[in-house]
């Protein structure tokens, strides 16, 4: 299986990237308990960070290494807190304490347009390469913070993504994990992922005795244990006399499956 190392520390961050990738035939590594690095977050964007955070730990632990940099954009605000969403009024401060501000400074105002946004950064030791994908969610701040113990973190309670009536932290994690900024940019990742190292589209056709058992590399991958563990309990079974195992790209096949 494939071994992704998750560049946070950020337990609310982790939850939910395991989440996503549950059921996906990828093996999350979390930061070691005594890592103590603290990667300056000083870029202009949040492609910049999240690059920067995920270099320096896949250069470390010499694994790919996925990390996103992430802020809530506020219109009335001019954007803020933006890319200082963690620094808005100190990184220490509680959340309780950051989300008083806002609403303060929002007390007036009546475009509560927002949107998160997340760049997320995938990189390869080996190769010195990454993969970059993005995403957002457009919503409003409300104007009492909504809160649901244990679910959600950060600014989640005070914003109520469009189409929906409750904060993010109200909603649950399950409907966040399903709509959240995070959740698009780790789609389009999972996607990457599997065109690059599951063999995405590529069908795999077995042939065990000449007849044809067809399955996509994925499938294959996630499965081929169990099967020839089952076929191994399996009494009466005819010898096995050829196996042959063929990758061949689907959009290119001539419709022989
Ligand atoms: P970073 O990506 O860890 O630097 O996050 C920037 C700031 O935005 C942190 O203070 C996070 O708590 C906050 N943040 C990031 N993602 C979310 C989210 O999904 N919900 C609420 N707050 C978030």
């Amino acid at each position: 299986m494939f071994d992704i190392l998750i560049a946070t520390k950020n337990k609310g961050k982790i939850k939910e990237i395991k989440e996503i990738f549950k059921g996906f035939p990828v093996h999350i590594v979390e930061l070691p308990a005594e890592d103590r690095d603290i990667i300056k977050e000083d870029g202009k964007t949040y492609l910049e960070n999240a690059l920067k955070k995920a270099k320096h730990y896949a250069e470390k632990y010499h694994l790919a290494t996925l990390a996103d940099d992430s802020g809530l954009e506020i219109d009335a605000l001019n954007g803020a807190p933006g890319i200082n969403s963690a620094r808005f009024l100190g990184e220490k401060t509680p959340f309780d304490k950051k989300i008083e501000r806002i609403l303060a400074l929002l007390k007036d105002k009546s475009n509560r347009k927002a949107r998160f946004k997340t760049a997320l950064v995938m990189y390869l030791p080996k190769e010195k390469k990454y993969f970059h994908t993005e995403g957002k969610v457009e919503g409003e701040i409300l104007r009492l913070p909504e809160k649901k113990e244990g679910s959600g973190f950060g600014y989640d309670p005070i914003f109520k993504p469009d189409g929906f009536d409750k904060s993010f932290s109200a909603l649950g994690e399950e409907i966040k994990n399903r709509i959240s900024h995070r959740r698009k940019a780790l789609n389009k990742m999972k996607k990457i992922i599997e065109e690059n190292f599951l063999g995405g589209d590529k069908m795999i056709e077995i042939k065990i005795n000449g007849k044809r058992l067809v399955a996509n590399k994925y499938v294959y991958d996630v499965f081929k244990s169990l099967i020839f563990a089952l076929l191994g309990t399996l009494k009466n079974m005819p010898k096995i006399e050829t196996v042959e195992i063929t990758i061949k790209d689907e959009k290119n096949s001539e419709g022989k499956m």
